[in-house]
């Protein structure tokens, strides 16, 4: 058992900011996934209306944006189960506490990374073993 932790209202606090993060997370995703059905919806209505038409360099442009939305869409949902997986150590009460050394991690490092499961100086040491 780690000796320290986090209060629960810190935990409280922690697990306020991680879930609006979360609601930004999806809202973003929403947009985007909108933005690629209308993309794909766009594209094939082309393609029926006949593909001579189509410049090259246009249809390189479309592909380009879709592919940059797909590539938008994988990060956001790494993002969001990074921060599904923070929740589920703020339940589990190993939020904030250093895999390692057992030490608590500080705050400030917990708010830019709510997944951090190592303190700053593990995780140099781990950087220096590999
Ligand atoms: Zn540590």
């Amino acid at each position: 058992m780690p000796v320290k932790t986090y209060s629960k209202t810190k935990l409280k606090q922690f697990k306020k900011s991680i879930e609006a993060k979360l609601n930004n997370v999806v809202g973003e995703m929403n947009d985007l996934k909108e933005n690629l059905d209308t993309n794909t919806s766009g594209n094939s209505s082309m393609s029926q209306d006949g593909v001579y038409s189509v410049h090259m360099a246009d249809a390189g442009t479309d592909s380009y944006e879709r592919e940059k939305g797909f590539h938008f869409m994988n990060r956001e949902s790494d993002y969001y189960k990074y921060l599904t997986k923070a929740l589920g150590r703020i339940a589990d009460g190993s939020f904030g506490i250093c895999t390692i050394c057992d030490e608590l991690i500080p705050e400030e490092r917990m708010i830019e990374v709510p997944n951090a499961t190592k303190c700053v100086l593990c995780k140099e040491n781990d950087k220096l073993n590999i």
